[in-house]
């Protein structure tokens, strides 16, 4: 499951050049381009859902592995003792610019909250 124009279906095609700090056979984990903290690493599951609910309602268990990739990324990235945040923008108004759902792993230095 795909889309042509989705930028990040292309990064997992190989179309599109990404730092892939994690994979699995069906989730895919690369640094965000524009880094909001020292560590910043997206993680997607390969097949395309447009966000965070959609991919849940797909109910085939995707939805945790994508949360477990996250949990092992913080792990490799070293900031999972200290704590990270686990971000899924989700619709417009939350920020969310591509819509093939990402969790964001941010770590690395103290976060505040409540987000802006
Ligand atoms: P959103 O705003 O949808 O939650 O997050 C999209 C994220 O994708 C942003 O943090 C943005 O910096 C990142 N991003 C956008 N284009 C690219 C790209 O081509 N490569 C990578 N690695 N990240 C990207
Ligand atoms: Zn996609």
């Amino acid at each position: 499951m795909s889309e042509a124009d989705c930028l990040f279906c292309r990064i997992v095609a190989g179309e599109i050049p990404a730092e892939i700090v994690y994979e699995t056979d069906r989730t895919l984990a690369f640094r965000d381009v524009n880094p909001q903290a020292p560590t910043h690493v997206l993680v997607i599951p390969r097949d395309h859902y447009r966000d965070a609910a959609a991919l849940a309602a797909a109910d085939h268990g995707l939805a945790d592995e994508v949360i477990k990739a996250a949990h092992a990324v913080a792990q490799r990235e070293g900031v999972a003792e200290a704590g990270y945040r686990l971000v899924f923008n989700t619709g417009p108004e939350a920020g969310q610019t591509v819509f093939h759902v990402h969790g964001h792993v941010i770590g690395g230095r103290s976060l505040r909250w409540p987000p802006g």
